[in-house]
């Protein structure tokens, strides 16, 4: 073999041998609890209950959206044709940016949005824009790895702080005296389900003079009287607020959104390169995602987050009933609807999530290094369209899978 390839191989043979290789599978059917799933090299697809897609509304098939994107493509063609500074930037665009703005006008004075073709990409372009040469970013010690990415590609030198921790970012915080400071964070930590202390970290980004950049990719859609998101459900305003929310996941589309006082958006516009510098989105995209948003502040929406607090309830008050009772495995304080059951040890999330696979159950085994060492977890994500006999069937699952002793051959 090619000495190039070897390396190669080895590294993903190590990978193995720790339990920290990762498989994809295809999906057949739909995004859905239920959905008919292939997993590359094996020769059979099997219909699986899944309990970890972040469509956490339920809006990834629904009948509308898809109508609307037929729509779109119809009105708008397939292609944006170029970048935004380019001719690409669409009306379907514009009147998404129009819309997300206004949404986000009661938490942050003068508020605009920029479109980005995804979430990743907005977390880029935020943190390379604003963090220059004179700047430090304080970034959560969970923040997910495209804040890290975004971090890497800024100028700015970068300080992590500890997990939810005030005081020591305040410490953090006092003891630079750089002439731009921002605080950036996750509204919904995605390997934990936990909401960070936005109030508190917006408290001392006035205290500091900082930005706050806020990561809400797990709260838009879900959180808030009409799911605007973490800033709405906190009741939270300021300038100093610059928020990315994602839309393929509670919207059930693709893209995500920068909202922030319109001297922030303007700025982006002219230095954000991962704005500037790639092809926009499918104008149909955006078209679609118009309806997203009706269904997501409309009766339609409000049922779903109703229906996907109930499946929330149910799942924590039944688990908490079948865990072992020697504490080896827990469930995470969250009141989202990321619900991580952790178990500890690599071997232990892989074992017991093929136990799950044999009951025809779906659930992420989430290893370091995306958590920390000896925090493996299953990572059960649920969703407004999971029925109540869904999750009583993995509650029984689960107990059974983490009943028995889990170091035997696999
Ligand atoms: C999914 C996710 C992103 C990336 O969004 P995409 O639109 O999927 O690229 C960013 N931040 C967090 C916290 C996420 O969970």
């Amino acid at each position: 073999m090619l000495r190039l390839l070897e390396r190669l191989n080895d590294e993903i043979t190590a990978l193995d041998a720790r339990s920290l290789r990762r498989r994809r599978q295809i999906a057949e059917t739909a995004c859905a609890p239920e959905q008919i799933l292939t997993l590359v090299g094996a020769d059979a697809p099997r219909t699986m209950l899944g309990f970890s897609s972040n469509d956490y509304l339920g809006l990834a098939a629904h009948p509308a959206l898809a109508e609307a994107l037929a729509e779109g493509a119809v009105r708008y063609g397939t292609g944006s044709g170029g970048s935004h500074l380019i001719l690409g930037h669409s009306r379907a665009h514009a009147q998404l940016e129009d819309q997300l703005g206004e949404w986000m006008a009661p938490h942050i004075p003068e508020a605009r949005s920029l479109f980005f073709c995804t979430g990743y990409m907005a977390n880029l372009a935020v943190l390379s824009a604003l963090g220059d040469g004179e700047a430090v970013i304080f970034s959560e010690a969970l923040n997910h790895a495209s804040l890290i990415d975004g971090t890497r590609l800024a100028r700015a030198r970068v300080e992590r702080y500890p997990h939810c921790d005030l005081q020591a970012l305040d410490a953090q915080l006092a003891a630079c005296d750089a002439a731009v400071k921002i605080i950036v964070s996750d509204a919904v930590f995605s390997m934990d389900g936990n909401i960070a202390p936005v109030a508190g970290l917006l408290a001392l980004a006035e205290r500091h003079d900082a930005w706050l950049v806020i990561d809400d990719a797990h709260g838009f859609g879900v959180l808030g009287a009409t799911g605007r998101g973490a800033l709405q459900a906190l009741g939270l305003r300021s300038e100093r607020l610059v928020l990315i929310g994602t839309l393929g996941k509670a919207a059930g589309v693709s893209g995500a959104f920068v909202a922030a006082h319109r001297t922030v958006i303007d700025f982006l516009v002219q230095r954000a390169r991962p704005y500037i510098f790639t092809t926009a989105a499918p104008p149909a995209i955006a078209h679609a995602l118009l309806t997203s948003l009706a269904l997501i502040e409309g009766e339609e929406g409000m049922r779903r987050r109703a229906q996907l607090r109930a499946r929330i309830t149910q799942l924590r008050t039944g688990l908490k009933q079948v865990l072992p009772a020697d504490g080896s495995a827990w469930l995470a304080d969250s009141p989202t609807a990321i619900q991580p059951l952790i178990v500890g040890d690599n071997a232990r999330a892989m074992r017991t999530m093929e136990r799950l696979d044999a009951h025809g159950l779906r659930v992420g085994a989430i290893r370091p290094p995306t958590v920390p060492v000896g925090t493996a977890r299953l990572r059960i994500a649920l969703s407004a369209s999971h029925t109540e006999s869904d999750v009583a069937r993995l509650i029984d699952a689960l107990g059974e899978a983490l009943a028995g002793p889990w170091l035997e051959a696999a």
